[in-house]
């Protein structure tokens, strides 16, 4: 395995090269053949899932090696449940820190509400851990050495899309193109492939931007910590990693488009009352390994297929990140895959089953995640006053039941 250049401190995007060998459990001729667009997570886990079910499938990807940014994400125990299921679970959990103990705190640091008691959700989940985090770069990492070598293929932009029928064609801008029983687009929030299907306005702005970074955890933050800071219009996310590193994230309500020359400036003056570690954070991060994106996402429509073609994760449904559920509703998706295409359902039936199995899990967590958003971004005093009074009575009451409720494995192809 080929791994390029630093992970940490260093650039905000990380590139990787692999190859692995891989066996498909079921030991029949291929169920069909698959192109999917984009190798992030939905892509490549999707890949893995399809090559479980006994498809053939090309993985295309635009970008010239595997690249992901330097940051952390939350994987829950509905997405590690699904990887184990495609058969990615054990390549992914040893780089996973667990999270332990979560908490709400205020902008001076002052406790709100501690709202994870991590042993309990886990005997009711049934499942270890809830919530683990894994870097960004670790976890595309795990999941492509999980291919065998050719399966992927970098360097290879979708740019057309050709109904042939049964089949559908793909173009790339290198000149390739390539015929398959179904295509995946994977491609991501701005994805291609859906701008090819559907005549659809652009994401909706969601009020804020993030900036994320990984840094040394400073000596007040313990293995396995998840807080959140609220203050008003802005937030702050702190979650472990390994070999004590953390990562955060900060949000800022602001125009879309935003942007400043130095971003460690700009976070630091903006959180410069804040208590610590909160501006040790962003001082102790380089600035080239500071990533910002305005938070975006689409409401939950049925736009998902159309002929041979069928869009999963970000490109599907895009959501916001409040409760780190897009990328694991990504896992997800391709466990669903997987349990299609190992029924060996003809492509016109498999695609409307896969949007009836999906639709309502990913518009839950697109609500839910988008009102939580508008909530923690409220600016006002008395607003933020009465959010943090009602926080602090009410999130050791409910606050199980509501992680609970999104990383419960209720979907029948994740438990059987
Ligand atoms: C600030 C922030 C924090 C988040 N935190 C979490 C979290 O903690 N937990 C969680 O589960 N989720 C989180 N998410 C959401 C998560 O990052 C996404 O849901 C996930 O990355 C989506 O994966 P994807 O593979 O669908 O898309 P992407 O990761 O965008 O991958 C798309 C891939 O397609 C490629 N591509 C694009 N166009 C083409 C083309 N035309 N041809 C070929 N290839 C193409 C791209 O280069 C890319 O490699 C967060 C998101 C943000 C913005």
């Amino acid at each position: 395995m080929i791994f390029t250049p630093t992970l940490v401190g260093g650039e905000s995007i990380v590139r990787l090269l692999n190859g692995r060998t891989f066996e498909s459990e079921f030991n029949v001729p291929h169920a069909a053949r698959a192109i999917v667009v984009g190798s992030g997570i939905a892509g490549l886990s999707a890949a893995i899932a399809l090559l479980k079910a006994g498809c053939e499938v090309a993985l295309y990807e635009r970008s010239a090696v595997l690249t992901e940014v330097g940051a952390g994400i939350s994987l829950w125990s509905n997405a590690l449940r699904s990887l184990d299921k495609i058969g990615a679970g054990e390549a992914v959990r040893k780089h996973i820190e667990p999270l332990r103990t979560s908490e709400f705190r205020g902008k001076e640091g002052r406790v709100v509400a501690v709202s994870f008691p991590a042993s309990a959700l886990e005997e009711a989940l049934g499942s270890h851990p809830v919530i683990g985090m894994i870097h960004r770069a670790r976890l595309v990492e795990s999941l492509a050495s999980c291919l065998p070598l050719g399966v992927a293929r970098y360097g290879y932009e979708a740019i057309a899309i050709q109904d042939k029928g049964s089949q559908v064609e793909v173009e790339f801008a290198n000149g390739h193109s390539d015929v398959a029983d179904v295509l995946i687009g994977a491609d991501g929030i701005h994805s291609r492939t859906r701008s090819l299907l559907w005549n659809e306005p652009p994401p909706r702005y969601s009020g804020y931007t993030c900036f994320r970074g990984i840094t040394e955890a400073p000596a007040c933050i313990e293995s396995g910590y998840l807080g959140e800071w609220w203050g008003r219009g802005r937030r702050v996310g702190i979650t472990t990693l390994k070999e004590r590193k953390v990562y955060w994230w900060a949000t800022v309500n602001a125009p879309q488009g935003t942007r400043t020359s130095d971003k460690r400036d700009r976070l630091c003056n903006e959180f410069r009352t804040w208590a610590e570690p909160v501006p040790e954070l962003f001082r102790t991060t380089p600035e080239d390994a500071i990533i910002q994106n305005d938070v975006i996402d689409r409401r939950p429509s049925r736009n998902w297929y159309r002929g041979n073609c069928l869009l999963i994760g970000d490109a599907a449904h895009p959501v916001t990140p409040n409760l780190g559920q897009g990328g694991c509703m990504a896992i997800e998706d391709a466990s669903c895959l997987r349990h299609l295409f190992s029924m060996q359902l003809p492509v016109d039936q498999l695609l409307p089953r896969f949007l009836e199995l999906r639709k309502k899990r990913v518009a839950a967590i697109n609500l839910d995640s988008y009102r939580l958003g508008k909530v923690g971004q409220w600016s006002g005093s008395v607003a933020c006053w009465i959010r943090d009074n009602t926080a602090r009575s009410l999130l050791p009451i409910f606050g199980p039941s509501m992680l609970i409720k999104h990383s419960r494995n209720v979907d029948r192809f994740l438990v059987e």
